[in-house]
């Protein structure tokens, strides 16, 4: 695979098999659809959100490992989460998978700092935000499909 740390492979590769949070949330107020034409990987993202925060999130698809565990570990890492925040982590995360993080702020990203080494696969990078863009769509227009081409 890549060559990332012994113990940040361990958690993409875990996260790839038995992802969290997966399946359809219903009710929820806000969907979205993500593909990721050069890869293959598409993925459907459900949102619940009261009072501003992120109460509930899931998601469905297929595709590579990265991008599976990518939305497996945002899902985690953002339930209980306002927008604000979320749009923060957002930042931080696209900062580390394009390279131009500082290490602090790798360090406030938890478990999602596994990605690190990405910024060296930019093809990849793709795989890794599409969960994100995903995210966005959904909170900013309540439905809508997003491509990363
Ligand atoms: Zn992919």
């Amino acid at each position: 695979m890549f060559d990332l740390d012994d113990l940040y492979q361990e958690i993409i590769l875990d996260h790839n098999k038995n992802p969290r949070n997966f399946g359809k949330l219903d009710p929820h107020d806000f969907c979205a659809e993500g593909h990721n034409p050069l890869c293959g990987d598409q993925l459907v993202l459900y949102l619940k959100v009261e009072d501003d925060v992120v109460t509930d999130i899931r998601f469905e698809g297929s595709g590579c490992a990265i991008s599976k565990a990518s939305a497996s570990l945002m899902t985690e890492s953002l339930k209980g989460k306002t927008r604000d925040e979320v749009e923060k982590v957002f930042g931080r995360f696209r900062e580390l998978v394009t390279g131009s993080s500082d290490g602090e702020s790798s360090a406030e990203l938890g478990k999602l700092a596994a990605f690190r080494g990405l910024s060296e696969f930019p093809v990849r990078v793709k795989c890794a935000t599409l969960a994100w863009h995903t995210l966005r769509a959904a909170l900013s227009n309540g439905a809508a499909t997003v491509s990363t081409e």
